[in-house]
């Protein structure tokens, strides 16, 4: 990018956050980079993130690690959005140490050129932007994209190497067992293979009684 493309872009980009939260609100995933695990280790955040982080494993070999809710239960008022949001206060829990992908929104660096991920944040146009803030809005954005590029590089193979050391861990356990346990453990498996496959065929049959009872109750109706 030229010097006049890049004085062009820096007089239209303006964001401050106005705090409403929407964007908080909206993402029930956020992407987690190497680089934001990092920073959490060595200023001790972790122990917040930690509960929340998981693998998502996208077929064939793309694996992420993301923010995301444990399955919420009926009773949690706010099923959607980020774990670490505070609805009452409208703040983030880690403020201070937010992941890259949240304190580069809605600015995005591609390479080569910025780029807006949200034209409707609501925080675009508001206020001012001096040099510097606009300066560290951009290296935000770059080293987003750097995380982006290294994470996609490192945690399928970070993945790949903990899923063939448990495989081999769980080997080595089978074969150290004597063959009097590895029938028991055999048995034990196959136990509970059948059932569950007996309580499938439960579900499937009560909801055929259930299907059955709503016709006939229909055709009574009638
Ligand atoms: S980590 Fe913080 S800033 Fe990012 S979406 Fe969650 S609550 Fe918002």
């Amino acid at each position: 990018m030229s010097d006049s493309e890049s004085s062009k872009e820096s007089k239209k980009y303006v964001h401050n956050c106005t705090k409403c939260g929407s964007c908080c609100e909206k993402w029930s995933e956020v992407p987690i980079f190497i680089e934001d695990l990092q920073k959490w280790i060595a200023d001790g955040t972790i122990h917040h993130v930690l509960p929340f982080l998981q693998i998502q494993e996208t077929p064939p070999a793309y694996v992420r690690l993301i923010l995301k809710k444990p399955a919420a239960g009926e009773e949690d008022p706010n099923p959607s959005g980020c774990p670490l949001y505070d609805y009452s206060n409208k703040i983030c829990n880690i403020y201070s140490s937010m992941p890259l992908h949240c304190a580069s929104y809605p600015l995005a660096y591609n390479g080569e050129k910025f780029y807006l991920v949200d034209r409707d944040s609501p925080g675009l146009g508001n206020g001012t932007m001096t040099a510097e803030t606009l300066e560290s809005a951009r290296e935000i954005a770059r080293n987003q994209f750097d995380a982006v590029s290294s994470s996609s590089a490192i945690l399928p193979l970070l993945y790949t190497m903990i899923i063939s050391s448990i495989m081999k861990k769980s080997q080595e356990a089978m074969a150290s067992l004597s063959d009097e346990d590895q029938q028991q453990l055999e048995e034990l498996l196959s136990k509970s293979k059948d059932d569950q496959e007996t309580e499938d065929e439960t579900d499937s049959q009560e909801e055929w009684e259930d299907i059955t009872a709503v016709e006939e109750d229909t055709e009574k109706e009638e």
